[in-house]
């Protein structure tokens, strides 16, 4: 194929050409890429769960009992007894009436949305939710309106103004690029309002605020039945695959018309194993949680006091915004020099260009003063 050929040379010479990066270990602090180990900050898994022994050998299990592939989508049998048992410690930890496991969130957002709103409805959208809800927000056919990010008074005025059959308000509670969180508090209030229905992305809450339960209960929200949450077990879970949480109603729905449930084949058994172990132990250890906020406040000081914009962070993702894309690359390549994996983000993923830092619970003191102190480095020599 010749026909993206100029497209590509055009983003090769903006800084804009990505590649993937290939780890030759377990997800961990410490990871191998290119031969190399180098100190990682680029992990979701918040907790540490991914490479811990009890996921392994849960996994190990019932992949001896059920094989490798799953054969079928969910109503064909697809999925096994660990699903089901899944979705319901899922319900059970978020206190609602059920859940429904996707395959990913990519899948759960590109499902549930245009599954909740049609061709007569209204979604109201952050300008900064993540690609997954855009993308669902299109396929629905619903005309979508993006508010400005968290502006409640932006949100207040489009609503005033909205006439549809059903209206919904769609947002990610922590922000993937950004680190901030949504105030949904205030959100709930305008929907009460405005009788609008919530659609909450629970992707980088889940197992991180509110005892690990998720942003509605950090917000101390009832799972109120004009709320639909969904969440993901790739992040501080450390496994793979996403859940809709709600009532029976919405959820009965979902299983009717979330095309990406209908039409793809379900999880394999053994990450329905994982994710249950990891449900789990996000319950019974809260002092993983203490650890991944007190390494949190250690690090947002220590860049705040060198003199560094980390923008409205207030969760385990830290950005350090950079003056340009150049910039932002040059501060990457120069940090994986001192065996420190923080990649850049640039457009079209964010705006603004950045190293977006995510701390975990397994990493100490001592690797967050390493980091630190390239930081420094760069400055001094650039
Ligand atoms: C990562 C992410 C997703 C996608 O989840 P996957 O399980 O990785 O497909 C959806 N929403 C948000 C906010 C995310 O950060």
């Amino acid at each position: 194929m010749r026909c993206f050929q100029k497209e590509l040379e055009e983003l090769k010479k903006k800084g804009l050409l990505r590649s993937v990066v290939s780890r030759g270990s377990a997800q961990g602090r410490m990871i191998r890429i290119g031969g190399r180990r180098v100190l990682n900050f680029s992990s979701n898994d918040y907790l540490g769960l991914a490479g811990r022994r009890e996921m392994i050998e849960s996994a190990k299990e019932a992949l001896e009992l059920f094989g490798t592939g799953s054969g079928a989508s969910r109503l064909l049998a697809g999925g096994t007894t660990y699903e089901q048992r899944l979705e319901e410690e899922v319900a059970a930890f978020k206190a609602t009436e059920s859940a429904l496991l996707f395959s990913s969130g990519y899948a759960a957002n590109t499902g549930i949305i245009p599954a909740i709103a049609a061709a007569e409805d209204m979604i109201f959208s952050d300008e900064l939710n993540h690609a997954s809800i855009i993308d669902g927000c299109r396929l629905s056919r619903a005309r979508t309106v993006v508010y400005r990010h968290c502006d409640m008074d932006d949100l207040k005025r489009l609503l005033r103004r909205a006439r549809a059959r059903k209206k919904v308000i769609v947002t990610d509670s922590v922000f993937s690029m950004d680190g901030d969180i949504a105030p949904l508090d205030a959100i709930c209030d305008l929907c009460i309002r405005h009788g609008c229905l919530l659609y909450v992305d629970d992707a980088h809450a889940t197992g991180v605020l509110g005892g690990g339960h998720g942003s509605l209960a950090h917000f101390g929200i009832p799972p109120e039945l004009f709320i639909l949450q969904m969440g993901t077990f790739s992040k501080a879970l450390g496994s793979y695959g996403a859940f809709a949480a709600g009532s029976n109603e919405v959820i009965s729905w979902l299983r009717n018309r979330a095309r990406t449930l209908l039409f793809s084949t379900a999880l394999p058994a053994h990450v329905a194993a994982a994710s249950i172990t990891a449900l789990g132990i996000a319950r019974k250890e809260p002092a993983l949680r203490e650890r991944l906020w007190r390494n949190r406040e250690i690090l947002a000081k220590g860049l705040r006091e060198a003199g560094y914009d980390i923008g409205g962070s207030v969760t385990p993702i830290v950005p350090v915004m950079a003056a340009s894309v150049g910039e932002a690359v040059e501060l990457s390549e120069f940090l994986f020099g001192e065996r420190i994996y923080a990649p850049a983000i640039r457009p079209p993923s964010v705006r603004n260009p950045r190293i977006r830092l995510a701390i975990g619970a397994a990493h100490t003191q001592r690797d967050i003063r390493r980091l630190l102190s390239a930081f420094e480095k760069f400055r001094r020599e650039s």
